[in-house]
């Protein structure tokens, strides 16, 4: 992977600058898919659904830049899921969900999610992937808000 993990932390994720170090991937962004899919990839082209949100968008595209990473596509849920979380994780900075959860009262919804810059299944994945670590500073963080 060439992804530059260290370098995440510290900055913003821009999936469309991220797209630029994958010099062989295109994207076409107007794309014709199935109900229900918002992207695809066959491991150099990335097809995004017609009529997506920016929003949207950004977090279909980090997350099949991703597969192509791994070097897979929907090949099974576990797959998928850990796509998700990977993906997540760079999109949304634990401060940035600190602060949409603190603005939302802790709701996750699409407003969260707009918050954030990303879709809805896109915050959903970064709740599910916080680690215990997160998980207790978010449990502190909350006492502090109800305080
Ligand atoms: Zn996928």
């Amino acid at each position: 992977m060439s992804d530059p993990a260290g370098m995440v932390t510290f900055m913003r994720y821009h999936p469309w600058r991220h797209l630029r170090d994958h010099t062989h991937v295109t994207v076409e962004t107007r794309a014709e898919l199935p109900t229900g899919v918002d992207g695809f990839t066959d491991g150099t082209r990335i097809w995004l659904r017609r009529g997506l949100t920016q929003a949207q968008r950004r977090s279909v595209l980090a997350h099949e830049l991703v597969h192509i990473e791994r070097g897979t596509n929907h090949v099974s849920d576990r797959e998928e899921a850990v796509v998700d979380s990977i993906a997540a994780r760079r999109l949304v900075t634990f401060l940035d969900l600190h602060d949409a959860l603190r603005w939302s009262q802790g709701r996750v919804d699409d407003e969260t999610a707009d918050w954030c810059w990303v879709d809805l299944r896109t915050i959903e994945a970064r709740i599910e992937s916080l680690t215990d670590a997160e998980r207790a500073q978010l449990e502190q963080l909350r006492e502090e808000w109800a305080a």
